[in-house]
Parts: structure tokens; sequence; C-alpha cells
């Protein structure tokens, strides 16, 4: 029988007594029907069979078994479910061997979980990603788990929803065995000496749960009602757990059915799956086949030693990239290197790194204030200060020390591309690589081709992005490029509004109740609105005629209020602290400016604040999609999300859209622009969305 026949995915093979039950389903034997059809069959057979002691369960090819496939969600479960084969394997009377290789990942954890005993080669990692996708694991996954490990290690597992490897998930009890040696023959032999010493079925049904105190649940839903920030499913999650551990297994198994349905239908988990596909699509690049030869990182440079540089630096040391860093004097270098030693020995103290890991990636980070030491990097990444001349004359001097097929980024997180590139004369090896800040923490990395970018530079940074586990998404070089330039349109209502007859503490609430974990003001406050304020200089000579500009925001500024640092923005602080309270002064400097513009003070409604603050961001997110600024909806979705906390239970700005509907949208802010601002004026694409019926994801 030829192997990976679709029409066969499942193949029993019967070795010395032993059953060898193999899913054969390429990329990543996904366990859909085919599979668990396949399943059952072997196991009639090795049943009936009296030549068969026991049974192995393996996968064939990459890995033992990916889960099940996510876009089956959409139809009634076909027979037999996962679950049934989960039963029946669990009550086969012979005993059950899952061998693992590779990932076990959702119910391709669940369905070793229902074996009676688990066995694996060092390269198997188990995971139950469910939570991720805004549902709680749904074959067993939450009353088993629990019955082998305990309620503590079952809900770092199921909440976490990351990959353990295989020494941990040993650790942790999920495994009874890591074998050396070739997996199947292993696998076998250990199947065959539990027959030979009358090992029992363990069933994992009829095992007590471990721990599980009502103080661990309550433990549990602390530290998550504040994480999850408005999400459902870890909180749900930790219900199936407790559940486990309180009530039969058949209670259990009912129950979690229950609470998974429930979630997979919600509008959440719409929204997570949304996301899970689209930060896969946004690795890919319309126009750069993915066998594209990428050219080889194996060492970097970074200009400017700030917060981005330093940031970006540790990045790349993470991963064991050796970084030479420039920085204008020694003085500055010493202190740009001060603090990346300074970041990274708060996380030794938190105890997240070892003393030894820390001084492994300082010893690859060289620094220097001379540009030749530059010139052997693979690629060089510039992050000083956001001034045109100034890196223009970086990458002329880049130009000249860069050996032939460097790659050449900027971070810029406003500045034309081609015009920096203009200072080279290789502009096709110029890119933009935008990361967010802290540079170390935040995953977001918005890559901005130029006019000339090649396809293998845009391919090779789009790779390195992934490598030092960032979520990189290509967008085009326009002003702002696609985060920013959506983030200052919807910031321009804020600033509106207030002038209007709201106060900062309103309009972020409507943030805040959306899902938002600051408001835009609040934001503002934090980075510091000095930084803005200088922003809108700059621009002040390209304001059209007749366009509005946001006095308030000036004249707050301009009272000495910079944000946080000076305990005083949109809000004021208590010395040391970051909460920002109310302030009657900064009213009374916005009624003035109101007073000032001639503007009478009205109500404004949340809906207003709502509607002309959001539908703002998706119209915007319209013309980039129209102009090609962004490859997709999805993409922008998964930039507003990683890059601008956007609730991730809303799935971004233009999948809400979408969920909305693009006919209330356009109508909305058609409204708005008569009424209030003509900067609203609908997009003419939003405009044919909304009379075709169409959405953005079928763009
Ligand atoms: P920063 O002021 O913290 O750091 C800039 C660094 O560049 C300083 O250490 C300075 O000494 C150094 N520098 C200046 N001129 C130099 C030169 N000629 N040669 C070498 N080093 C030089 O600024 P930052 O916040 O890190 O921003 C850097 C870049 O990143 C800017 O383009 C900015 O727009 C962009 N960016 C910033 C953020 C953010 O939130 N801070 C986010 C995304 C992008």
């Amino acid at each position: 029988m030829p192997a990976s026949d679709p029409a066969t995915p499942v193949i029993l093979d019967i070795k010395e007594r032993i059953a060898v039950v193999t899913i054969d389903s390429p990329p990543v034997n996904a366990l859909g029907h085919a599979v668990r059809s396949g399943v059952m069959a072997a196991l009639d057979k090795a049943e009936a069979d009296d030549a068969v002691d026991a049974v192995v369960i393996r996968g064939a090819g990459r890995c033992f078994s990916g889960g099940a496939d996510i876009r089956e969600f959409g139809t009634p479960p076909a027979e037999p479910t996962l679950r049934q084969v989960c039963a029946r394997v669990e009550d086969f009377p012979k005993i059950v061997v899952a061998a693992l290789h590779s990932t076990a990942f959702g119910g391709g954890l669940e369905l070793p979980l229902s074996c009676h005993y688990r066995v694996a080669d060092a390269s198997a990692q188990i995971a139950l990603p469910e939570v991720k996708l805004g549902i709680v694991p749904g074959s067993g996954g939450t009353q088993r788990l629990p019955r082998i490990v305990g309620a503590k290690r079952a809900l770092k597992v199921i909440l976490s929803g990351d990959p353990f490897a295989a020494r941990e998930a040993h650790d942790l009890g999920v495994l009874d065995a890591i074998l050396d040696g070739d997996l199947t023959a292993a696998a076998v032999a250990y199947a065959a000496k539990l027959v030979a010493d009358g090992a029992p079925l363990r069933k994992v049904r009829d095992l007590a749960v471990a721990d599980a105190d009502a103080e661990v649940f309550a433990e549990a839903r602390k530290t998550w009602e504040k994480r999850s920030r408005g999400l459902l499913a870890p909180l749900a999650c930790i219900d199936c757990v407790e559940i486990a551990a309180t009530k039969s297994f058949d209670e259990g198994m009912q129950r979690e059915r229950e609470i998974f349905v429930a979630c997979r239908d919600s509008e959440q988990s719409k929204a997570q799956r949304h996301l899970f596909f689209a930060e896969r699509e946004a690795a890919k690049v319309k126009d750069v086949p993915r066998d594209t030869v990428k050219r080889p990182i194996n060492t970097a440079a970074v200009v400017g030693c700030g917060t981005m540089g330093g940031g970006i630096a540790m990045c790349l040391v993470n991963v064991g990239i050796p970084v030479t860093v420039l920085e204008t004097s020694e003085d500055a270098l010493k202190a740009g290197l001060a603090k990346i030693e300074k970041n990274y020995a708060a996380t030794v103290s938190k105890g997240r790194l070892t003393q030894a890991e820390m001084d492994k990636r300082m010893g690859l980070i060289n620094g220097t204030t001379n540009y030749a030491d530059l010139g052997p990097a693979d690629i060089v990444i510039e992050a000083v200060f956001e001034e045109m001349d100034l890196k223009r004359t970086i990458f002329g001097e880049l130009d000249k020390v860069m050996k032939p097929g460097a790659v050449l980024a900027t971070n810029t997180s406003t500045l034309d591309i081609d015009e920096i590139a203009a200072a080279t004369k290789r502009p096709a090896d110029v890119i933009g690589t935008h990361f967010f800040s802290p540079a170390n923490v935040m995953k977001l990395m918005e890559n901005v081709r130029g006019k000339e970018t090649a396809k293998d530079v845009i391919a090779t940074v789009m790779a390195l992005g992934k490598t030092i586990q960032k979520i990189p998404v290509l967008v085009g070089n326009c002003d702002g490029f696609v985060g920013n330039r959506m983030y200052h349109r919807y910031t321009r209502q804020a600033y509106f509004l207030l002038e209007e007859g709201a106060l900062p503490q309103q309009v972020d609430k409507v943030f805040l109740d959306f899902g938002f974990a600051m408001g835009p003001l609040a934001v503002g406050d934090l980075a510091g609105l000095d930084v803005s304020y200088l922003v809108r200089k700059r621009q002040v000579q390209f304001i059209k005629p007749g366009e509005r500009w946001p006095v308030a925001a000036d004249r707050v500024v301009e009272a000495g209020r910079k944000g946080q640092k000076t305990n005083a923005g949109w809000y004021r602080y208590e010395e040391g602290s970051r909460k920002p309270l109310p302030d009657p002064e900064v009213q009374k400097i916005i009624e003035a400016t109101s007073a000032e513009l001639g503007i009478e003070r009205r109500e404004i409604t949340d809906q207003e604040i709502h509607e002309r603050c959001f539908y703002a961001l998706i119209n915007e997110g319209a013309k980039i999609l129209d102009e090609g600024m962004a490859q997709r909806a999805s993409d922008i979705d998964i930039i507003w999300t990683n890059g601008y906390g956007f609730p991730i239970a809303k799935g971004g700005p233009m999948f809400h859209a979408d969920q909305v509907g693009a006919k209330h949208v356009y109508e909305r802010l058609a409204h708005w622009a008569k009424v209030a601002s003509p900067a609203l004026e609908p997009a003419p694409l939003l405009e044919k969305l909304a009379r075709t019926g169409g959405t953005f994801a079928d763009l």
C-alpha cells in the first residue's frame, strides 16, 4: 500500500504481537474525518486479532499530529468524532501506547491523553493551544489532563496554550518516558514490556485529580481575570478543570462539550480564529515567491543605541545573532550599553533569565564609534533621531562601508523610505524595519518596502522577523506607514471631540469599554505629549486650506504639560504614580480653546466618540487598502492587535468593520462628516463595499 494515500490515511501494521497504528495524513496528520474513521477501523482489527497484545499509535512524517483541522469548525461534527475515538481508545481492552514525535498539539494531544501510556522521542512538543483560538480543548483535554498531571499543572498547560518540550512534558507527568533510537521500534518494545510485566490498562477516566484545592482555582481566576483583558476562554478553561476536579468524568465531559460549543460560537472566538489565520497570511508577500533565495543573516549592526536601537540589538542577540552597535561618542555608547545591561539584569532578577545566559547575550554585543567596524555585517538597522537629513547622512556613510549585498534597514516611524534610500547607490538593498517600543517586548515588526526594494531583501527581512520571534507584516511606503497613519486619524478625532465638548476621561473611557487597556489620551501622556507636538510643528507647513488643526493638543503642551514625565498632561499624576487623574486645569485649557476657536461646547455622547474614533480608523484602513499600502485587510488587523493594543476579542479594525457591516460604518461616517468633521468623509472603497454588500475579508 503506498504511503500517504489520502483514501487510507491510517495504516495498521503488526510487529511482534504489537499493532502499530500509523496516522499518515500529510502535512501534519490533522485528525480529519478519514483519519478518525481509519483509527477506529484499525482498532477494530487489532481488538479482533488474537496475535495482537497491545497497540502503539504513532504519526508518519513530520509530526505526530497538529490536531483537528479548525477549518472544520463551521461544519457539524461527523462521526466518529474525536471524542468517540478517544473513548474507544480509553476503553480498549488491550494496552494502547501513544508514541509522539515533533508536534502533538490540540486534538493531537487529546488523543494521546486518552491512551493508557504516552512515550515520545526528544523532538516531541505537546500543547493545548485552544485558548488562543478563544475555545477550550473540546475532546476531553480539560478532563483527562488534570487526572494525569493534577489541577495546577493542567491549568499551566491549558491556560498558556504554549508548547512544552519533551523534557518539560515528562517532568510535568504528561509523558511516561522519553525513548532513544528509532521511536517506533522503541515504542513497540515499550508496549511489549508493559504486556510482559502485566502492567494495568491505565484508564485516565478512573484517576483522581491531584491538588484540586479551591484556592488553586480562585488563584487562577484572580490572575486571569486581570491578564485576559475581557477574553472569556481562559476563564472557561479554569471552569472546565475545576469541573474535572469536582464532578464525575462523564459529567465533566458533558460540561466540557457545552462550554466548548458556547466558546466556539462566540464573537470572540471568531475574532481570535481570524487573527490566528491572519498572522500566518501576513507572512506571505504576494509578489515575492516562497522559494525566493534569502540573504544569509549571521551578523548584524545597529546605528544608534537609544530606546529603540538598544531594544533591537537585544532582539538580535537573544537569538544568537552577534551585533555591532554604533553611537556618536564613547559616552553615548556606554550609556546605551548600560541600558541594555540594566534591562537584562531586571529579567535575571525576576528569575526569567539566567545570569549565564545574560552574560552570553551581552558578550554578543560589540560597541563602536567607527563606521568601518560595521562593514562586515549582513544587515544594519539604523535607529537614530527621527530627522531626514541625519538619516540620509548616515545612509551615505553606510553605503561607503557596508559590504555588497548587506541589507540596509531603517527603523524610521514616519520618514520616506525612498528618500532615505536615495542617499545610497544601492536603493534596492534599503528597507524599513519599523519596530515598536519597547522593541525587545513588542511583537509587531512593520516592514516597509520602498519603490526599489529588492524582493530578496523583502524575503530576508520577513524571515528575520520570524527568527527574532516577531510578527512581521509588510506595508507600503506612505506617511506614517499603516499603523501610525491610522493612529493619527483617531487621535485627531479624539482631540476634536475635546474641543467640541468632551473631556479626556470620557473619550478614554469609550476605549476602555471597547477593550483597549488605555485610551489615546492616556497613551499620549505615557509617550510624552511634547513628542507629537514637535511632529505637528513640522507638519504645520503641509496643512491644506480649511483643514482643521488640533489646537487643544497644542495648548496643553504649551501650558508645560508634557504627560507623565511632568506629572501633568491630559491628566494629572501623583508623584510616583502612573494613574491618570482627571484635572480641572485641563478642563479649563480645553474650554478656553473651544472659546478661542469659536466652538460652542455641546454634550458629546459615548456613541459619537465610538463612531468618530473607531470608524475613522476603519476609513483610513480602507484608503490604505485602496492604495495598496497593505496587502490585505487582515494584515491591518495584525498590525493593530499587535502594535496598538486593539482588543483581540474584536479581531482588529477591519474584521470589526465586517462584523458591524460596511454599510453601517459608511452611513455613520457620512453623517459625522456632514455634521461634525469633514475629515470623516467616507473612503471610496468603503462606499463601494456599502453599496455592494461586500466585506473587507473578501477583497
Ligand atoms: P532615542 O533618542 O532614544 O535614540 C536615538 C539614539 O541615536 C541616541 O542614543 C543617539 O545618541 C543616537 N544617535 C543620534 N545621532 C547618531 C549618529 N549620527 N550616529 C549614531 N548614533 C546616533 O530615539 P528612539 O526613540 O530610539 O528612536 C530612534 C528611531 O526609532 C527614530 O527614527 C524613531 O522615529 C524610531 N521609532 C521610535 C519609537 C519609539 O517609541 N521611541 C518607535 C518606533 C520607531
